[in-house]
């Protein structure tokens, strides 16, 4: 039996960091950037208004104020997108609008709230400071500079720099195409009548939906029946399409589990017990037709609670490592623990557990079996049980995986 670290150690190294493409940057959120971003512009890339207002010569306006103003003539009107052909005299004002270029000759910019908004002649009632109201041509970012570099998490605000310095399609790390195959002969649609012994295929939802979270373009293939030629069929049209293959089921020591075989008639496989409960029997290796490269394939048990923890103690690793990132594992906090737990000796114990007030954790569901659904779909926490632990009481500290959300 591997301990959890000796068996994630060995998924994560089947795994490796996808190739860079490039990408319309519509489509680059939550990718790592795998090319330094240099501006091609200066940001602003000329000086503009920040307000709607009048361009105007600072020093004309001294002494103005609401009971003395100041009136001059408004020579041209400049809307965001185009520029003046004026240049602006003492004694002139333009009228101009937030992000448009400042006119020649014109040295501030008078908010329209101090002036009595006219588009012939103007009457201002505040004087200004030389300079005021003027975004200055790269104050923010100058041309040339290195904005973003190489290795850099993409999110929105990342984006919007790098269509404003300039770059439609940028070369990313994409995020890995997994698709989710659910095998079992017991499995049917959801949603459809169920006849005696069948059961509804949850796990494919699940995982889908699990790597998705985890940033991965992830689709689910109708699930597959415990059949050897079936699922060679369906492994063999997906390595051209996916950039990981994850299953659940068909991997314990069960007689009708053709997962393990079909595996090993394609590819290579290893099968291993983890130390851990849920999750025992794992499995990864990699999948090819002839002549194509293979990629990776890993083999979740069919317990959905087990899949689901197998999901995120070494697939959601696993998928981060391909899309670029470098924090690989949710992180673990201290909470103390609100009721009693058990757990084997000998493994790993995650137990679905609920944050409730005061940092406290609360288990969640009908016992710990691998196949409590109810009690997954109230759990928001993992309470991480180490080896060498057998209970533990109320009150005492526990180390817990915040399952909420995804890891930026
Ligand atoms: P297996 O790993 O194939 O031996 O399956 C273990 C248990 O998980 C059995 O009770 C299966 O019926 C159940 N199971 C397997 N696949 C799924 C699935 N896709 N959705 C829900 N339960 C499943
Ligand atoms: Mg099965």
């Amino acid at each position: 039996m591997l301990s959890v670290s000796q068996y994630l150690d060995l998924v994560l190294d089947s795994v490796h960091e996808l190739p860079p493409m490039e990408l319309p940057i519509a489509d680059v959120n939550g990718c790592v950037l795998a090319q330094d971003i240099y501006a091609r512009w200066p940001l602003p890339s000329f000086d503009n208004s920040s307000m709607d207002g009048y361009a105007v010569i600072a020093n004309d306006l001294v002494g103005a104020s609401e009971s003395t103003p100041v009136t001059l003539p408004v020579i041209d009107d400049i809307p965001a997108g185009f520029k003046s052909l004026e240049t602006l005299q003492s004694g002139q004002a333009i009228r101009i609008m937030t992000g448009a270029p400042m006119p020649a000759g014109a040295d501030s910019v008078i908010p329209v709230e101090s002036t009595d908004g006219g588009s012939e002649t103007v009457q201002i009632r505040a004087a200004i400071d030389c300079g005021s109201c003027i975004r200055l041509e790269g104050e923010d970012v100058k041309a040339g500079d290195l904005v973003l570099t190489k290795g850099t998490f993409i999110g929105p605000r990342q984006i919007a720099l790098i269509a404003a310095v300039g770059y439609g399609v940028i070369l990313v790390i994409p995020r890995p195409r997994v698709a989710v195959l659910a095998t079992g002969s017991e499995l049917v649609e959801p949603g459809t009548e169920l006849q005696f012994g069948l059961i509804s295929d949850s796990n494919s939802f699940l995982i889908t939906a699990t790597a998705n979270e985890s940033g991965a373009v992830a689709y689910r293939l109708p699930p597959a029946q415990d059949d050897e030629d079936t699922l060679i069929e369906i492994l063999e049209d997906q390595v051209h399409r996916a950039d990981l293959i994850v299953t659940t089921g068909g991997v314990s020591m069960g007689a009708y589990d053709p997962v393990k075989s079909a595996f090993l008639k394609l590819g290579t496989a290893q099968f291993h017990k983890v130390a851990m409960q849920p999750g025992m029997p794992q499995g990864f290796g990699s999948v090819g037709s002839v002549g194509e490269p293979a990629i990776p394939i890993i083999t979740l048990p069919g317990n959905p609670v087990s899949a689901y923890i197998s999901f995120e103690t070494f697939i959601r690793p696993a998928i981060r490592k391909m899309r670029g990132l470098t924090q690989l594992q949710r992180p673990q906090l201290a909470a103390t623990l609100k009721g009693e737990l058990r757990s084997p000796m000998n493994k790993v114990q995650f137990a679905r557990a609920r944050f409730v007030e005061g940092g406290q954790v609360e288990p969640v569901g009908t016992g710990q079996g691998s196949h409590v659904l109810g009690g997954l779909a109230q759990a928001d926490a993992l309470i991480v049980i180490p080896v060498g632990v057998d209970s533990i009481a109320n009150g005492d500290q526990v180390q817990v995986i915040d399952v909420r959300g995804e890891l930026s």
